[in-house]
């Protein structure tokens, strides 16, 4: 429910393995702040249980390029070079800020530098990581979803996504999925405080 403040975008990215969607799935539900996650579309097959609509909208190269072509992406990037595009899109990011919510992008450091890169958006953008790489493997390999290749590959990207980390307003370290949880609600809260304050 929008309870009259005005909509904002949140960006929350991190490398592969950093617990983000969890974090995220988990502040949707605690939170008391009138958030809604962005749902994205991908040409990534589905993971076992994944749904069409709820995780992502799974579409086919060619349903990506033709929605790509017709500018419905406010971004949309090749995320980790093996061929699977994923994009942000208009309508859901407008539905959201239209009912004046507090949308969530969860999206990889590329589409996060070409989201900020647009000032008139003013997401508010946070970075999560594990702490350690040692941990973000670990955390890879416990979800037993992927290749060895798939596993190399994501560990190489998230050494170069972390040197993205000084680009976001907010560091958050995923030791504790409660903590982590705590701290972006706190940190949205103030942000909505400081908001208002500026309206005022
Ligand atoms: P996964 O395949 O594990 O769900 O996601 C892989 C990566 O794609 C994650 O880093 C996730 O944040 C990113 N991602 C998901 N949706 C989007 C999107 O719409 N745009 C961009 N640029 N990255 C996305």
């Amino acid at each position: 429910m929008s309870d009259g403040h005005p909509g904002r975008l949140i960006i929350i990215s991190g490398p592969s393995g950093a617990g983000k969607s969890t974090v995220v799935r988990q502040l949707l539900q605690v939170c008391d702040l009138p958030i809604t996650l962005s749902v994205s579309a991908t040409t990534r097959p589905p993971r076992p249980g994944e749904v069409d609509g709820v995780q992502y909208h799974f579409l086919s190269a060619e349903e990506f390029a033709q929605q790509k072509a017709a500018d419905e992406f406010l971004e949309c990037k090749e995320v980790f070079g093996l061929g699977y595009w994923y994009g942000t899109l208009r309508r859901q990011v407008a539905s959201g800020l239209n009912a004046g919510k507090w949308v969530i992008l969860e999206i990889d450091v590329q589409g996060a530098m070409t989201v900020l890169e647009n000032k008139s958006l003013n997401p508010i953008s946070l970075f999560i990581h594990p702490g350690n790489m040692d941990e973000l493997e670990n955390r890879l390999r416990r979800r037993q979803t992927e290749s060895e290749e798939v596993i190399a590959a994501r560990l190489e990207t998230a050494i170069a996504e972390m040197q993205y980390m000084h680009r976001y307003q907010y560091e958050i370290i995923n030791g504790s999925v409660d903590v982590a949880v705590a701290e972006i609600c706190q940190i949205l809260k103030d942000q909505r405080e400081k908001q208002r304050c500026s309206k005022s």
